[in-house]
């Protein structure tokens, strides 16, 4: 038997909803699963904005933000994750605008100035119904008195199809809240730098949903910790996973996928099976 996690987050839930296995390579065996360039991009917007929100509104300005850019990238030049993706010069130059176009794109959907801001990433430990959850809330603001989560993403805004798994990790944030400040957020907003803002009001409804999803989600997780099964659910994901080379299930996928020519150029398995 494999001992249960202490906490679930929503990233942990959401890992084991694509893949079981997937899960237990990084949350059972702590196998390290690096960052990709994306998701650094995103942590270094994150870490400026959340400096910026530090300051008093009206001294949020885009200049601000650029002086804080410049004095946060030394510590982020040297991180383990970021030295892994071994960029020549050209392209951490690229990153560092890629960076910068996503902070700057804050801008795009809302004046930080005129943002009442309570927190920023503001870890919270709470149980929701009967799972222990723990997550970090980008941002908690007060909208006209009304309690706001914010959370931001640096990504491309999904098609409306794919938006649901978001919106339902910003209500497990609400719900969080809610059970640790007595106070039910109005809204819930997903800021998408550069690009738009997704506001969506906290029901009832959504909650329950949200939270019920989890609480299913945990469900899995014990049943596959006290068997020891984590199956394999091999999709065109598996061209991003970095442990598909101890996954026989994964390689079956990609080398089909491979023929069937529907396994994107830009994956970074297809690179290993070209090798292979
Ligand atoms: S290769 Fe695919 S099936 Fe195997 S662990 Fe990774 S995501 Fe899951």
């Amino acid at each position: 038997m494999v001992d249960l996690p202490q906490h679930l987050s929503p990233s942990s839930a959401s890992a084991f909803e694509g893949c079981p296995r997937r899960w237990r390579f990084k949350y059972v065996d702590r196998q390290p699963e690096p960052s990709g360039q994306a998701a650094l991009v995103g942590s270094f917007a994150h870490r400026v904005l959340e400096l910026l929100c530090e300051f008093p509104p009206a001294e949020r300005t885009v200049d601000r933000a650029k002086t804080l850019a410049k004095q946060a990238w030394p510590e982020f030049e040297t991180d383990e994750d970021y030295l892994g993706l071994e960029l020549e010069d050209a392209e951490a130059r690229a990153f560092r605008w890629q960076a910068w176009l996503s902070i700057a794109g804050l801008w795009d959907i809302e004046d930080p100035a005129k943002v009442d801001v309570v927190s920023t990433e503001q870890k919270i430990l709470v149980d929701l119904g009967s799972v222990p959850f723990v997550g970090i809330v980008d941002r908690v603001d007060r909208f006209g008195g009304k309690l706001v989560v914010s959370d931001y993403k640096s990504g491309t805004l999904p098609g409306p199809r794919w938006r649901n798994d978001k919106i339902r990790q910003v209500m497990l944030y609400a719900a969080a809240l809610r059970q640790s400040m007595g106070e039910i957020p109005d809204r819930a907003r997903l800021l998408y730098l550069g690009q738009r803002i997704l506001d969506v009001p906290v029901t009832e409804r959504r909650l329950e949903d949200a939270v019920g999803s989890l609480t299913e989600v945990w469900a899995g997780i014990a049943t596959a910790c006290t068997e020891e099964s984590f199956e394999p659910r091999p999709t065109v994901l598996c061209g991003w996973c970095p442990f598909v080379e101890q996954c026989p299930e994964g390689r079956a996928e990609l080398a089909r996928r491979m023929d069937a020519g529907s396994l994107p150029a830009h994956a970074p398995a297809a690179a290993l099976l070209a090798v292979a």
